[in-house]
């Protein structure tokens, strides 16, 4: 008897377990690795799922189901996809289903995707000026052949030396004014020969390219630095201060893999930041870069997808800008990464599962492919750091702004100080309202960064001092004015603003604390004359609007930008040149072992955007602790100081870099319920990891969506082998899960949550 054999199936659920259906033997030759293929699962369900491995064990459970049909004649995803696939469920404990999940492009788009196909029409070889010119003679009898070639000839640049550029049918035809059939007699005649190409629904691929710039002294020992530690390292850090010209060091990096055939994955962590960069990318790579968002509706992302899947032929991608999930596209020959801002928490995905990290994940990728990564930021992450320092990752530095422009002037303003003196005016301080004056007062822009939306935190009696709370969660509800209404900003819930107080029924509701609308009010109010725009959650529903915002800030159609922590990176203007941070206390006090390090890095970031061409810019900082040591540090630039002050710390209380965190995150709808398996799971991990257990413990916030919450972290030393550590912490939760009356408990893991 010949062997049966199996498959085991990824299915885009969210249900822990291998699923083993047999091969029938007529289509063993196309079930491979990566197929996609049709299965019943349950007992009535229909459900395509990716086959991740093949092998002749017989499972352990009886009836095992065949294989119904396989979807498509080559594999949907290769063999590097499958891999990355396999070590983040690994890796961050999830399921191989929830990384599909997040991995794919809707099913059903997969499926039906047509490309649109359009002729091109091209030389059949290279020809010599004096054989082009006999050719053009030749057809001196064939005026209308004539003309379509010398069309062809100025459509292409060919004249101009560019080699050999199709041109499309269509374009061709409307230009020399003639049939199809002309252009035929020449294909016939061996002068052009004709291909089907897939045309992209994503238009705006300009093919006019300009040359990559030519590098600074500074720059070009950057460059060359990253290219020879490359020789001997997969990953290189550049840090390079704000402005210095890292883009541009990528810039050449991606030419030279270009020119070898590879391609290049560039990550940012925000979509904000894609503006800027597909621009000045597309103007040297021209069509072969795209762009890869989750503001993509469906069939686009499929087209990106199919694109990358072309790579080196006609109309492919072979450089990619995107965010986190931009990882997941079928790259087959990767040479670069660039992990651009590498220290940003955008890059840690929190809900769902999975719960990765794309920076480390792209490093996995990199290792995949045996490709090369470059980190690159003014103000790495410690852990990234930290792995230079130890000689894991190279290091490049860039200490210069390009242009020698100097790093911008950072001046504290104490609000406190203010306040007592009665020099505040509304929310700002003498220093910034002056270095706005001066600024406006020589028609240069201007950005102020806060970092709450809405228009204030919260709102409070101004007699019992009740403050209105989300009734499924517990935070404070954020009032936006413009819609006028009460916000819960995590869950969504919203309710009309209260007239009188919920508890002693005065009229005396106020609010408290400002978000970015209350900002935008205030400076309308203090600049009347100004022209204001805000950049946050709330302004840029839309798939364009930050385009829009940015190409008209570019455009100088607005004098002072107000925003998030979206207008706080890389974004690149030229004629910005005072930043303001409005409350500085705001980051720095909030309850996390990296609130410091964040702080820094948002605030050295935001300096960086001010005074990036001609002049030095200037930052003001408000902040009611001005002696603050963080604060203190941002003053000088003084990134290294940063870095040692938080070595010392996390070494000294052992926090990561220096150790593995696991967080476990329990949720029930009962909070005694909670309380009684939390303990129980506590318990059965402290029994195994003794005193690395913290918790379980009540987060700040701690309820959410009618969903109360506990958390419980586990340390695991770096030389401790992590993968047994993390069974025993699966094998516990999974105990737990067993336990009577657990059904309605809902258990997250996250690993390295920071
Ligand atoms: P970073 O990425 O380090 O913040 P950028 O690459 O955005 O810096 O450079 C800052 C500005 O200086 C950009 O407008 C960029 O075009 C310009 N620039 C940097 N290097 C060069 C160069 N070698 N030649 C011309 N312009 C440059
Ligand atoms: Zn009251
Ligand atoms: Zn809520």
């Amino acid at each position: 008897m010949t062997k049966q054999w199996f498959a085991d199936i990824i299915m885009p659920l969210a249900v822990r377990g291998r699923f083993t259906y047999s091969i029938p033997d007529d289509i063993l030759d196309s079930v491979k690795p990566g197929s996609r293929v049709m299965v019943q699962f349950g007992s009535s369900k229909l459900c395509s799922g990716i086959v991740s491995d093949i092998h002749n064990t017989l499972p352990a459970v009886k009836n095992v189901k065949s294989i119904i049909s396989v979807l498509d004649a080559v594999p949907a995803i290769n063999e590097s996809q499958l891999k990355l696939w396999l070590w983040i469920s690994d890796y961050y404990l999830c399921n191989e289903g929830e990384v599909m999940k997040a991995a794919l492009p809707s099913e059903e788009c997969l499926m039906s995707y047509k490309p649109k196909l359009e002729t091109y029409v091209n030389l059949e070889r290279e020809f010599t000026d004096d054989e082009l010119n006999a050719l053009l003679d030749k057809l001196a009898k064939a005026p209308r052949q004539q003309e379509v070639l010398s069309s062809y000839l100025r459509l292409s640049g060919y004249t101009f030396g560019t080699g050999l550029i199709p041109v499309s049918k269509s374009l061709l035809m409307a230009e020399s004014k003639t049939t199809s059939s002309i252009i035929d007699v020449l294909t016939g005649k061996g002068v052009f020969v004709s291909e089907s190409v897939p045309v992209s629904r994503i238009t705006g691929a300009a093919e006019h390219r300009d040359p990559v710039k030519k590098l600074s002294l500074a720059q070009q020992d950057a460059y060359e630095s990253v290219r020879n530690q490359f020789k001997e390292k997969d990953i290189v850090l550049l840090h390079g201060v704000t402005s210095s010209g890292k883009t541009e060091i990528y810039i050449h990096l991606i030419e030279e893999q270009l020119r070898l055939g590879k391609q290049v994955l560039y990550m940012l962590p925000e979509i904000a930041l894609t503006t800027q960069i597909i621009l000045r990318l597309k103007k040297h790579f021209g069509g072969v870069t795209g762009v890869y968002h989750s503001r993509f509706s469906d069939p686009e992302k499929v087209e990106i997808w199919k694109r990358v899947a072309e790579n080196n032929h006609t109309g492919g991608y072979r450089l990619i800008l995107g965010v986190r999930s931009s990882l997941f596209l079928p790259f087959s020959n990767l040479g670069l990464i660039i992990i651009d801002e590498e220290h940003d928490s955008s890059y840690k995905q929190q809900d769902p599962a999975p719960r990765y990290h794309a920076r480390d994940s792209a490093i996995m990728l990199a290792a995949i492919h045996k490709a090369k990564t470059i980190l690159g930021s003014a103000s790495p992450s410690v852990e990234s750091y930290n792995n230079a320092v130890n000689g894991k990752y190279g290091l490049a530095l860039l200490n210069e702004r390009y242009g020698l422009i100097k790093l911008p002037e950072i001046v504290i303003a104490n609000t406190r100080e203010a306040y007592r003196r009665k020099m505040m005016v509304s929310h700002f301080t003498p220093e910034l309202l002056h270095a706005m004056d001066e600024a406006l007062g020589k028609n240069e822009q201007i950005i102020l960064f806060q970092n709450r939306r809405g228009f204030s935190p919260y709102i409070e009696c101004s007699e019992c001092g009740w403050i209105p709370v989300c009734f499924q969660c517990a935070v404070n509800l954020t009032y936006h004015k413009g819609i006028g209404k009460l916000v819960c900003h995590y869950c969504g819930y919203t309710t009309g603003m209260p007239s009188h107080c919920g508890n002693c029924n005065s009229s005396g509701m106020v609010t408290r604390g400002f978000g970015t609308e209350k900002i935008e009010d205030e400076i309308k109010i203090v600049f009347p004359e100004a022209r204001v725009a805000r950049m946050d959650q709330d302004t840029t529903r839309n798939k364009n609007s930050f385009d829009k915002i940015i190409r008209a800030f570019e455009d100088r159609q607005i004098d002072i930008l107000i925003g998030t922590q979206m207008i706080s990176k890389g974004l690149d203007f030229e004629n910005l040149t005072v930043v303001g941070v409005l409350n500085a206390d705001n980051l720095l006090n909030y309850p996390d072992f990296r609130a410091h390090e964040r702080s820094f890095q948002l605030m050295e970031q935001v300096s960086g955007r001010a005074g990036r061409r001609q002049k030095q810019g200037k930052v003001i900082i408000q902040t009611a602790d001005p002696v603050n040591r963080v604060i203190r540090l941002v003053l000088r630039h003084d990134y290294e100081g940063m870095f040692r002050m938080q070595a010392e710390e996390r070494m000294t209380f052992n926090y990561p870099p220096f150790c593995r965190m696991v967080k476990i995150v329990i949720k029930h709808k009962e909070r005694d319920l909670l309380n009684h398996y939390s303990d129980i799971l506590g318990r059965d991990l402290k029994e195994m990891f003794g005193k690395r257990v913290l918790g379980p413990e009540s987060p700040v916030i701690s309820q959410v969506q009618l969903w109360y919450i506990k958390t419980i972290l586990i340390k695991i030393e770096r030389d401790k082998p992590q993968a047994k550590a993390k069974q025993l912490i699966l094998d516990a939760i999974e105990r737990v899960e067993r336990e009577k009356g657990a059904s309605s408990l809902r258990i997250a893991i996250d690993v390295d949550p920071y």
